[in-house]
């Protein structure tokens, strides 16, 4: 099925832990040949004799140029990570020993693998579909609980079992449709239009709900970003450093973390919130309000998926605030309208009302737990089910919409009466779009750009 991938049985190699100096790295060998390659740079015990899942301790050596001391694993075909012969050598940490030990595996052998090969080979050899293959990147590459959470989810297949589903319901489905063709020349209707018709509603149902789900899958791998506006001395950048302080103090512990890094963005519930153009705000540079209107500055919020409008309580007006909210729902802006210098007032903090307002001191730092609930609120649906099946891909999000319009056009063809054998058609346009999520019906191109876009190594 996978053309010329299917023909791949060579043997390759790659560090897969990081480049630099740690306490060990490992190196991972795949392929009919790795425990034989590795054998050959492993004097102290014959490897390709040993049973597969266990660790062997020894030297490695080229000739008689000891390299490190090491301990290798062995995994024997099927049951590895690529579903080939696998061997991961647990060498010292040094970049000098890592790049011996691959220089003499290719010496005898490997070659070095390309970006993501490991996890392509898992692809080609069943191990997972392209989803879960998919879900390895996304897991790499979490950064919070959330993010985390939902790739592991789909590693586990979350999201295939989903489609399944679907996919199978579609099968049924066509099962009746094809029925109905077989007995076409006695004219008789045997698929129950009724049924026919509840399992696409389902469908559609299912389809929307994973498409929705896209907004939010989203929010979670790359976070939210929010733009800080007001008029000057409103408290902008009395309000960030409030909120950034707070957030030093919580991340600063966490070893490698840049200041940089740390200085822009919020970490709420486990969703990621990157406080946008802030250097302006420090400088007093942009005063945004004043040229609302002015492209340029619309761009800007637009960017954000999320505008906090700060203002003064004691120099604002009802009217002004009329204005602002009319101004972005006119630009169809998510916005939260944030009262600040509440401590001049006696008693004006109340409870988030509409969930547009919050009441906040950035001065006194009062109201700000309440703040930044409501900007998780607004980014994250209230009615998130921590079980949801979260799209997170805008691959995946292209062919569900092909499966929608799909199931759309079959709907559209029952209630038209349209015979049955152009229904078929529709049907399996519709299977093939869910096939090519999962990955049972795919092109190389597509699978070189996915697999190119994870590390080596992986
Ligand atoms: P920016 O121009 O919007 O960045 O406003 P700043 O953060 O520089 O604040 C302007 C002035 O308002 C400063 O003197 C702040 O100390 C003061 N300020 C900011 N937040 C509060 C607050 O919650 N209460 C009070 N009373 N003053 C505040």
């Amino acid at each position: 099925m996978h053309g010329k991938l299917a023909g791949w049985n060579d043997t390759i190699t790659a560090l897969a832990t990081p480049q630099g100096i740690g306490a060990i790295g490992v190196i991972r060998v795949s392929g009919t040949a790795a425990i034989d390659i590795v054998n050959e740079l492993f004097p102290s015990k014959d490897l390709t004799a040993q049973p597969s899942h266990t660790l062997h301790v020894g030297f490695l050596k080229s000739g008689e140029v000891l390299l490190d001391e090491v301990v290798v694993a062995l995994f024997k075909a099927p049951k590895s990570f690529t579903g080939e012969n696998v061997v991961e050598i647990s060498c010292h940490g040094s970049h000098y020993i890592q790049e011996q030990v691959l220089a003499q595996l290719v010496k005898q052998g490997a070659r070095i693998a390309k970006p993501g090969e490991f996890t392509q080979r898992a692809f080609i050899n069943g191990k997972m579909d392209l989803t879960q293959a998919e879900a390895v990147a996304d897991i790499i590459a979490s950064n919070t609980e959330a993010s985390k959470r939902n790739a592991l989810q789909n590693i586990r297949g979350g999201f295939s079992h989903t489609l399944k589903q679907l996919r199978d319901q579609l099968i049924s489905f066509s099962a009746l449709i094809e029925l109905e063709l077989d007995f076409s020349q006695e004219d008789v209707t045997f698929a129950d239009r009724p049924q026919l018709f509840r399992l696409l509603d389902e469908a559609l149902v299912q389809v929307n709900k994973l498409l929705q789900s896209f907004k939010l899958g989203n929010v979670i791998k790359n976070g939210v970003q929010v733009a800080i506006i007001g008029k000057p001395n409103a408290g902008k950048s009395t309000l960030l450093n409030t909120l950034l302080n707070e957030e030093r103090a919580i991340v600063s512990d966490i070893a490698g973390t840049t200041r940089d890094t740390i200085e822009e963005v919020l970490n709420i519930n486990g969703v990621l919130f990157r406080l946008i153009d802030t250097a302006g705000i420090r400088e007093h540079t942009s005063d945004v309000i004043e040229t609302i209107g002015v492209e340029k500055s619309m761009a800007k919020m637009r960017e954000a998926d999320i505008v906090l409008y700060l203002y003064d309580i004691t120099q604002t007006t009802a009217a002004e605030l009329q204005a602002m909210e009319a101004q972005f729902a006119a630009e169809h802006l998510q916005y939260l309208l944030v009262a600040n210098k509440a401590d001049q007032l006696p008693n004006t903090y109340s409870p988030a009302g509409n969930g547009k307002l919050v009441t906040i001191s950035a001065k006194n730092e009062q109201g700000i737990e309440d703040l930044k609930q409501q900007l998780f609120k607004l980014a994250v649906s209230e009615n998130l089910q921590t079980d949801q099946t979260l799209v997170t891909n805008a691959r995946h999000v292209a062919a569900l919409q092909e499966v929608y319009t799909a199931l759309q056009d079959i709907r559209d063809a029952l209630d038209n009466n349209i015979p049955g054998d152009l229904l078929a058609i529709d049907i399996r346009r519709c299977l093939h779009f869910l096939g090519e999520i999962t990955g049972e019906v795919t092109n190389e191109d597509q699978l070189d750009y996915i697999f190119s876009k994870f590390c080596i190594g992986k």
